[in-house]
């Protein structure tokens, strides 16, 4: 009967230990991004769009950026410059683009999001409240 006792009391232990490891590379693993904060300073949610070289998105303007770069996917993103200074460097969903860029409809907390193709702008579509960080150098 002791014995068995002492069995439940380690198992329980090791259940804590378990529960303790858990929460903990929970906690890190969501700190580890509360962390970079340090680097970052959220600059709120915007609103996201997409727009491509086509004449429709770009009224003519092509692949050429505000900044005379030539767009690129994955990188460029078109901002109002009152919000974010051009040449910054933006946090969006874990991936990081350079502000680039401007648009005649870019105003405010809205942030156009360059794609190679009309075909992504569409399937980007439009999102609402995203939380975007500009990286501090
Ligand atoms: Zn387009």
């Amino acid at each position: 009967m002791k014995i068995l006792k002492i069995a439940a009391k380690k198992k329980l232990l090791l259940l804590t230990m378990m529960v303790v490891v858990l929460t903990g590379t929970f906690i890190t693993g969501s700190s580890s991004t509360e962390a970079k904060s340090k680097k970052v300073q959220y600059l709120g949610k915007y609103k996201l769009t997409a727009y491509c070289g086509c004449k429709r998105c770009s009224g003519g303007y092509g692949n050429r950026t505000a900044t005379g770069r030539k767009a690129k996917q994955g990188r460029t993103i078109a901002v109002d410059k009152r919000k974010i200074k051009l040449g910054s460097k933006v946090k969006i969903k874990g991936k990081t683009y350079v502000a680039e860029d401007v648009g005649g409809g870019v105003k405010g907390k809205h942030i156009d999001v360059y794609f190679k193709s009309h075909k992504k702008v569409k399937q980007f579509g439009r999102k609402n409240n995203v939380k975007v960080y500009k990286i501090k150098k």
